[in-house]
């Protein structure tokens, strides 16, 4: 099939592409593995899923109608219901008609002759392309488990990332839960409501933070939609892709007795940044990220009863917010409660899954289910998972051996006609994700026009801009308490993965103001080549 645009996934990312590339007159093709859009949303059904940055915020801006027609029920929307959001998406700008469920890339090369992409898939078709576009999203591939006797457990298994579609109920059941990420904080006050018997296996503790969720009542709709115009513009310009809070002192220029107040007011905000907000030092300076991590311990040690099993949960391994916070629903409670227990692996690892349950190395547990949350191969697992072969039919994955390189995480040397949305080495992750998505969306599809009208066949990121950018996202993080934690951001979650900060700390705003001068500046650090001439960028 012969196609201007091939786009992988029909997530957020996928659909908005789609959508604006039919706006702009382009044919494209959406595959997608699933047998329906919504990506992280159709996949993590787990018990307890729901987003956390506020549902107002993680949401489209890009149609003032969408945005108002949608209610959101709740501060923070479950899985179900942003699911269904998807769902309403593709159904009001007929997006289903160009996406192809079920279907999955295995690989895409480029023809340097005809300058176009050749996409292949598991089903055996094979599409010709001028443009191939990653929407494959940063947390879609499970990492895979790396416990020994996995296969061998006569009991169910189940991995948070790819739940069975029509639910499970633990109901007298013994449950294990291995991992304590977001999935794992997030879906077990719900399965210990259900279950027998809950045992947490527990690496590193996490910082969580109470969500304070709630039912979004009328009038703080009206209120929140009312302000969209400031509220989106403030989320396009910020940090974190989210309204900012003014951030001008540092934790030392206050007194003790004022940043307590300070980090209380945050706590009780139910923000993911609310706290590593209060202050501008607390993500560059050790003493001060200190204040705020000494502050979470505390709550931990209020809210547990038994000493021993608070001391446990309390991470002292890194610092707040450089391993990804997560935000809870009586995740800490659960603790109180009789029948949950924690296990340090610390003190006493896993050593294999067997038949029954999971040995450590000083006991035996007996289980008839074993959850994984065990988290992803973050940010570039989908990308390299495609066989993908640029110029000279150099491999995308060779490329990337020593970690990923990308100018603006959006486009690699050697990758022609290539682009990724929330790419290695933009802020992604970092970011209210939906942010992300729509400009670098908006970034791509004003890129194409502009290829189009110029008659540019195909258009590359220069190896010089990808150095300077791969060297200036290292320089940003190295600024950071970040490279500190054995994060799933630095690759470290994932053995023999190379260690490096993956994402663009320096913010939403500032990301987006430089894309737009290199966009402004004809492509600055883009080679753009005519049907038969290459010549460089004006820039
Ligand atoms: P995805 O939603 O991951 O979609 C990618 C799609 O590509 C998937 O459907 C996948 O099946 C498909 N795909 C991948 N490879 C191939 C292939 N080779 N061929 C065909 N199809 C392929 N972010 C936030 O900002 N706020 C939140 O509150 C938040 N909560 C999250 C909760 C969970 C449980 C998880 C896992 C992530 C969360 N995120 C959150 C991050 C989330 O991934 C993004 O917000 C967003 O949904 C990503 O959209 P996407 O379209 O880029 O990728
Ligand atoms: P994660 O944050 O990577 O957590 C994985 C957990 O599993 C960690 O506790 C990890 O311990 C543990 N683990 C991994 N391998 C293990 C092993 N072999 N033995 C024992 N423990 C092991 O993954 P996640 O919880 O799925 O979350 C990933 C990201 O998705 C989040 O950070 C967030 O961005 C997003 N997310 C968001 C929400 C939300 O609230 N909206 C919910 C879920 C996910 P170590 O830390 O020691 O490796």
């Amino acid at each position: 099939m012969k196609t201007d645009v091939v786009v992988v996934g029909a997530g957020f990312a996928g659909m908005y592409m789609l959508y604006r590339l039919r706006e702009a007159g382009f044919s494209a093709r959406v595959l997608e593995v699933a047998d329906g859009v919504g990506g992280t949303w159709y996949w993590n059904r787990y018990p307890g899923a729901r987003c956390d940055v506020m549902s107002m915020d993680y949401s489209f801006s890009f149609d003032d109608a969408l945005q108002k027609e949608w209610i959101w029920s709740e501060k923070y929307a479950t899985q179900p219901e942003i699911l269904r959001y998807a769902n309403h998406v593709a159904d009001r700008f007929d997006l289903r008609r160009d996406i192809q469920f079920e279907t999955r890339v295995t690989s895409a090369r480029f023809n340097e002759s005809t300058q176009r992409w050749s996409v292949e898939t598991d089903g055996g078709e094979t599409f010709d392309t001028q443009y191939y576009i990653f929407a494959s999203g940063c947390l879609s591939v499970p990492k895979a488990i790396d416990i020994e006797g996995q296969n061998g457990f006569a009991g169910a298994t189940y991995h948070t990332a790819d739940w069975p579609l029509d639910g499970v109920n633990f109901s007298g059941q013994r449950v294990a839960v291995i991992g304590t990420g977001s999935s794992g904080i997030q879906s077990m006050p719900i399965i210990a409501a259900q279950a027998r018997a809950l045992t947490v296996f527990q690496r590193t503790p996490a910082f969580s933070l109470p969500a304070e969720n709630r039912p979004m009542d009328d009038d703080e709709r009206a209120r929140l939609q009312n302000d969209y115009p400031r509220r989106r513009a403030g989320s396009r310009h910020s940090l974190f892709g989210v309204p900012d809070y003014p951030m001008e002192k540092s934790a030392f220029e206050v007194s003790d007795e004022e940043r307590e107040q300070a980090y209380e007011g945050a706590w009780d905000k139910g923000e993911l940044i609310a706290i590593m907000q209060q202050y501008n030092d607390l993500l560059i300076d050790d003493a001060a990220n200190e204040t705020a991590a000494n502050f979470v311990r505390n709550k931990i040690r209020s809210i547990v009863k038994d000493p021993d099993v608070a001391e446990t949960l309390c991470p002292t391994s890194f610092p707040i917010g450089t391993k990804r916070a997560c935000l809870d629903t009586g995740y800490y409670e659960m603790f109180n409660q009789d029948h949950v227990e924690l296990v340090d692996l610390l003190k006493s690892p896993i050593e294999k899954i067997t038949a029954t349950g999971v040995k450590t190395s000083d006991r035996e547990f007996e289980f008839d289910a074993i959850v994984f949350a065990t988290g992803f191969d973050a940010m570039t697992g989908a990308i390299v998972n495609v066989d993908v072969r640029g110029v000279d039919g150099v491999e995308l994955a060779d490329k990337w051996d020593a970690g990923p390189r990308a100018y603006l995480g959006l486009a690699a040397h050697q990758f022609p006609n290539l682009f990724m949305i929330t790419g290695p080495g933009s802020p992604s992750v970092m970011s209210n994700m939906i942010v992300s998505i729509e400009q670098h969306v908006e970034w791509i599809t004003d890129c194409l026009v502009q290829a189009r009208d110029n008659d540019v066949a195909t258009i590359e990121a220069t190896s010089e801009a990808e150095q300077l950018w791969v060297d200036h996202v290292n320089d940003v993080a190295n600024m950071t308490l970040f490279p500190q934690a054995n994060s799933w951001y630095m690759g470290a979650n994932v053995p023999g993965k190379p260690r490096l900060f993956m994402p663009y700390i320096g913010g939403c705003g500032v990301y987006r103001d430089k894309c737009d001068e290199v966009a402004k500046n004809g492509y600055e650090g883009f080679t753009m080549s005519s049907h038969t001439v290459k010549h460089a960028s004006a820039g």
